[in-house]
């Protein structure tokens, strides 16, 4: 049982990773949980009648995953504008925070299962691997490291493999984490009032499983004690035979904050990478996707997404859901060339609007922290203009992906490793501390008002 601020707060996480910060700040952020009826419906409120529009109209699709990976179910969602929601409130009143939820007892998205992944070049080895994992349940490749860029599929081998086990060894005791939940469980139990008990807990939780699966390593902390923790953790489950699945990345040799004795501890097992898919796996990408989500779409419009968009799988489904959409809105049974040529227009004229560069960005973060711009270019080392900087070059470069040696050239010619240790240590504080967290979201805020 969870409750539902806190659900919401992890979808938020969530979708803050995998939409635009100027979209997450203007259209997710302020969304607020109205109610959960029955389980199954979760009605939210959004605080423009636009912001309803945009989120109905090119969010929807994210929204929802987000939601079904969070509640662990397929929810419905419905979105009230601002006089929407005063009706609402005035019809069944305001009780949601009071809301506990239950949460599904399969941890495992339903949806991400071996038979919805589609193998190609650029990943048949790792799906092998994970599906030998799967199979012989134990010892074979041990860990197994998997690691490549975002969006390319790691999460959802996790929970194939999870789902697997579920249905042939429903008595594993199979446990999958993110690293950061990972390191928050343990933080926990060490500031509980009870602390022995619950680091106890915690120990007896972690080190009694059949099957760990440890998503996104490459946030691990350098804060000792967390890594001595999952240093343990990892000991005792491998000297007992017990499959651990890690994912990340980058290789662990590229992972800075990693512990040596950890690295070598992963490297003892199969590491294994997963590429880019090429086009032909692009194609049937797609085709699977339309077929799992009952969409009609042409042949020739698959065709020209799997042509353009050749980033991650992710992108290549929201912009499927987006052509889908459109369709639908035009009552088409099908959705054809106009529609696609739509949908990527539509994706231009929002990129444009967003209007940021990186000139923006620096501003803004001089003018939050009362310092010059020569301060935040220059070469004074002081705390008062270091940090500033490093947080300049983490939101050029999440905002506007800008090539690190391109920001390197910004900030006077500073050498490209310099810039990725910047972004590096604050996406890592990001993690952990608050005072970082609202620095980015109010410069950001700052950003998106502009
Ligand atoms: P990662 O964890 O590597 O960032 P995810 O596992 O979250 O990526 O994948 C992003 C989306 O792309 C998910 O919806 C997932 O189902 C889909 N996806 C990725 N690779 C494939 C594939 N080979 N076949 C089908 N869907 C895929
Ligand atoms: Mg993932």
């Amino acid at each position: 049982m969870k409750d539902l601020t806190t659900l919401w707060k992890a979808v938020l996480d969530k979708l803050e990773l995998i939409v635009s910060n100027v979209s997450f700040v203007m259209w997710f952020k302020p969304l607020k949980v109205v109610d959960f009826v029955d389980n199954k419906t979760l009605i939210l409120a959004a605080n423009t009648t636009s912001a309803k529009n945009q989120l109905s109209r090119n969010y929807f699709d994210k929204l929802s995953s987000a939601v079904t990976d969070i509640f662990g179910a397929d929810l419905l969602i419905e979105i009230l504008d601002p006089s929407e929601e005063i009706e609402y409130i005035s019809l069944h009143g305001d009780k949601n925070s009071e809301k506990e939820v239950v949460v599904s007892k399969n941890p495992f998205n339903p949806k991400y299962t071996f038979d919805n992944f589609v193998v190609g070049d650029s990943n048949k080895f790792v799906y092998t691997a994970c599906r030998a994992v799967a199979e012989h349940s134990g010892v074979k490749f041990n860990p197994l490291f998997i690691y490549g860029g975002s969006g390319l599929g790691k999460t959802h081998l996790l929970h194939a493999i999870g789902n697997y086990y579920k249905e042939y060894f429903p008595t594993l005791n199979v446990l999958y984490v993110t690293c950061e939940q990972f390191a928050n469980d343990y933080i926990e139990s060490l500031g509980s009032p009870a602390k022995n008990k619950a680091v106890l807990e915690f120990r007896t939780k972690y080190r009694n499983l059949d099957v760990l699966m440890v998503d996104d390593i490459q946030f691990i902390s350098k804060k000792t004690s967390t890594q001595e923790e999952f240093f343990h953790t990892f000991n005792e489950l491998y000297q007992n035979s017990k499959q651990i699945i890690i994912t990340s990345d980058r290789p662990p040799k590229e992972i800075e904050t990693l512990a040596e004795r950890l690295r070598s501890r992963f490297t003892s097992g199969l590491i294994q990478d997963i590429q880019h898919p090429e086009l032909e796996t692009r194609i049937a990408i797609l085709r699977k996707k339309c077929q799992i989500e009952k969409y009609s779409i042409d042949d020739d419009v698959i065709d020209y997404i799997a042509e353009r968009v050749n980033s991650n799988v992710r992108e290549l489904e929201g912009m499927l859901a987006k052509v889908h959409f459109l369709a639908d809105l035009s009552s088409k049974p099908s959705a054809t060339m106009e529609e696609a040529y739509e949908a990527f227009n539509g994706q231009l004229e929002e990129e444009k609007n967003e209007g940021i560069v990186a000139d923006d960005i620096i501003d803004a973060v001089c003018k939050y922290f009362d310092i010059t711009r020569q301060d935040i270019i220059g070469k004074k080392k002081s705390k008062e203009v270091v940090e500033p900087r490093m947080i300049a070059i983490y939101l050029i470069n999440e905002i506007l992906e800008i090539p690190l040696v391109s920001i390197g050239k910004i900030f006077g010619g500073r050498d490209h490793t310099t810039i990725m240790h910047s972004r590096d240590k604050i996406s890592s504080e990001l993690k952990t501390s608050h005072k970082m967290q609202s620095f980015v979201s109010e410069i950001k805020k700052m950003l998106s008002e502009k």
